[in-house]
């Protein structure tokens, strides 16, 4: 009696450990599978937009008497356009994530490194006129997509145009490096002047950023298709 119970139970132990066994297997084969079919991932997002969040680290940007950064500011945009541009089909990369200083080229390079097909560097104006006021928005004609950049910069344009409480002024031509050297069709939005207090007030507020996000992205979402 003593050594049937054994069996039955030796028997169930060898049942038990050849089904281990082909979990085993097979969790190892997926995983043999999968590596191989990585490099060719078909669900990766086809279309990959570069957000550069101006300054960081000990570059500021500007300042207002009241020590508010711009850095902070166009950080929170940025993160902002990054979670709310999740699930859009675009992949939202940002040259930094954290409070940290990027050169213009670091900035740059991510468009290759990604194969961006956009470029848009968030930052927030400052003037010693604190009446000038509202959204501005550049482009260069020395980008080797100048056309393609200028069509970005009106579909923001005409999207930043519908936000109530703040204005967007007409589009503008500057040589910016980090519009010149990039190899995508890429745009500078000032999100405002810092030296305004209806800007400034207008900016900061977390609400009206994530409006201001939802705007960038419909124009980035419009301009792709
Ligand atoms: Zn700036």
């Amino acid at each position: 009696m003593k050594t049937n119970i054994q069996s039955i139970i030796n028997i169930h132990f060898l049942a038990f450990t050849m089904m281990l066994g082909t979990c085993y297997n097979d969790s190892l084969a997926n995983a043999v599978n999968l590596a191989r079919t990585l490099p060719y991932e078909s669900d990766k997002p086809k279309i990959v937009v570069v957000i550069d969040p101006g300054h960081g680290g000990n570059d500021l940007g500007s300042i207002t008497s009241t020590g508010i950064n711009e850095k902070e500011i166009t950080l929170a945009v940025a993160e902002e356009i990054k979670r709310q541009g999740a699930g859009t089909g675009i992949e939202f990369i940002l040259t930094r994530d954290l409070d940290q200083n990027k050169t213009a080229d670091e900035r740059v390079a991510l468009s290759k490194k990604f194969s961006a097909v956009l470029f848009v560097s968030i930052h927030v104006n400052f003037d010693s006129d604190s009446l000038r006021s509202g959204i501005d928005l550049a482009f260069s004609g020395q980008n080797t997509f100048v056309s393609n950049s200028k069509e970005l910069a009106q579909q923001l344009l005409n999207e930043l145009q519908q936000l109530s409480g703040v204005k967007a002024n007409s589009l503008k031509e500057a040589d910016f490096y980090i519009l010149t050297r990039n190899p995508v069709p890429a745009v500078t939005l000032d999100l405002g002047y810092m030296s305004n207090k209806s800007d400034l007030d207008f900016i900061q507020d977390p609400r009206n950023q994530a409006a201001v996000s939802k705007k960038i992205i419909s124009a980035i979402v419009k301009y792709s298709k």
